[in-house]
């Protein structure tokens, strides 16, 4: 089977960020993608907000960012990933296009727009139903549109819209906007855009095309149509983890939990980006986010191979386990230190910084010293002194 170092799953921001600082640290990168690299930023017109760029389109953004990567080698393979799936400390991700054993995984697959969810709108995407307004805009050039949403995405590709159609609605379910003040204000002060407060979407509805919406309004209850030829939904997002089923643990709506050095629940399994559970889903985050998933996978693959060389794999060793949280475990570990030019086969190892390694020894109290054979334990004690360790290890 194939065997690599780092499998990153997708190609966006945080995986393309992740593939760099993974092969400047010397790893093995392969970057699995599905579809066209850059990942989400590809549908944005503009992007004002990664730091040194004033103004850059999507596409632009993901096609340096791709050659960026491509520079330092790691291997892009075009596969949709079906799975991961750990058995006994391994782990391995499953394509449509073979399976691969990594050593680390980083999932950054990014998220997708959610669906309203109302009659019609299945039916009728790419017959004016739309989720990204660079693609289809210029389809809808001097009509009406509406755009449904109050955060970010609805009011600035609202604003978008109006170099096309000849107005846009937006409808939202509230009173006031999610989206900041700068793209609030630059859209409301665009005479194209009409705003329709509290207000949801009943139907989408049309013959071949859309012709109109059903809207009700949760103030009043009334209900009415809206003769419009396109509608853009953008009513949030949701994370592409489908495919990770319950591995992971997970935050309200799937996001996948991790914690600041984008450790998911399960081990040398990372999440990077807007999959992951976070306060800010955007482009400068998500790089961000895949810089500390390849250095920590960096380190992950470093102390596994460094505890394989040295617990698992030798035919006998000692082991001298302690925490470096306490100050007289510490002093202890310094005593031993000198130890070991005596006995040839001892390890001074930090279980508190080991802490899946003391777990995967079964071990719950420190200091403890641990005779070892093959990673199976044959003998151990609870020491409180270096000379209960010399005992240990025979020398008194
Ligand atoms: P969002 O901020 O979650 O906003 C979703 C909007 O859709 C909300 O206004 C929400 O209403 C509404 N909504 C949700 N479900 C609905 C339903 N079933 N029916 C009607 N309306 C519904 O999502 P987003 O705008 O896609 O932005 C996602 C993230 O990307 C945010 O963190 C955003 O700040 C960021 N972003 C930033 C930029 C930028 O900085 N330039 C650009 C785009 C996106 P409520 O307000 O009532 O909940």
């Amino acid at each position: 089977m194939e065997k690599r170092e780092l499998v990153v799953i997708g190609a966006g921001p945080a995986g393309l960020t992740a593939s760099i600082y993974g092969r400047r640290s010397g790893l093995d990168v392969l970057v699995l993608e599905k579809g066209v690299p850059g990942g989400q930023i590809n549908l944005t017109d503009e992007i004002e907000n990664w730091t040194g760029v004033i103004h850059a389109s999507g596409p632009e953004l993901a096609e340096s960012f791709r050659k960026h990567a491509e520079h330092f080698g790691p291997e892009f393979r075009d596969a949709e990933v079906q799975k991961i799936e750990v058995k006994d400390g391994s782990k391995f991700v499953v394509t449509d296009n073979g399976t691969i054993e990594a050593e680390a995984i980083i999932v950054a697959t990014g998220a997708k727009f959610r669906k309203l969810g109302v009659p019609g709108e299945e039916e009728f995407t790419g017959r004016g139903v739309s989720y990204c307004a660079v693609c289809d805009g210029a389809f809808f050039e001097e009509q009406e549109v509406a755009v449904i949403g109050g955060g970010n995405t609805a009011v600035e590709e609202a604003l978008y819209l109006t170099q096309f159609a000849s107005k846009v609605y937006i409808i939202h379910r509230r009173d006031s906007f999610r989206a900041d003040k700068v793209a609030v204000e630059r859209a409301l002060s665009n005479d194209k855009i009409e705003v329709i407060w509290n207000t949801v979407v009943k139907e989408i509805a049309g013959d071949d095309m859309v012709t109109h919406l059903v809207l009700h309004n949760v103030k009043t209850q009334e209900t009415s149509e809206l003769p419009v030829a396109g509608v853009f939904v953008f009513v949030g997002m949701e994370p592409n983890a489908k495919f990770l089923g319950d591995m992971v643990d997970v935050a309200p709506g799937g996001w996948i939990k991790t914690n600041d050095r984008m450790e998911t629940s399960v081990e040398g399994v990372f999440a990077a980006g807007d999959v992951r559970d976070k306060y800010l889903r955007q482009v400068i985050t998500a790089a961000g986010d895949g810089a500390t998933a390849a250095m920590a996978a960096y380190a992950y693959i470093a102390e596994q191979l460094h505890l394989r060389q040295k617990v698992f794999e030798p035919e006998h060793t000692f082991i001298f386990l302690y925490s470096s949280i306490d100050e007289s475990q510490m002093g202890l570990a310094s005593q031993l230190e000198e130890l070991k030019s005596q006995v040839q086969d001892l390890v001074l190892i930090d279980g508190y910084k080991n802490s899946r390694m003391t777990e995967k020894l079964g071990i719950e109290e420190m200091p403890m010293m641990l005779e070892l054979s093959k990673g199976k334990i044959l003998k151990a004690e609870k020491v409180a002194s270096a000379e209960e360790a010399k005992r240990f290890v025979g020398l008194s």
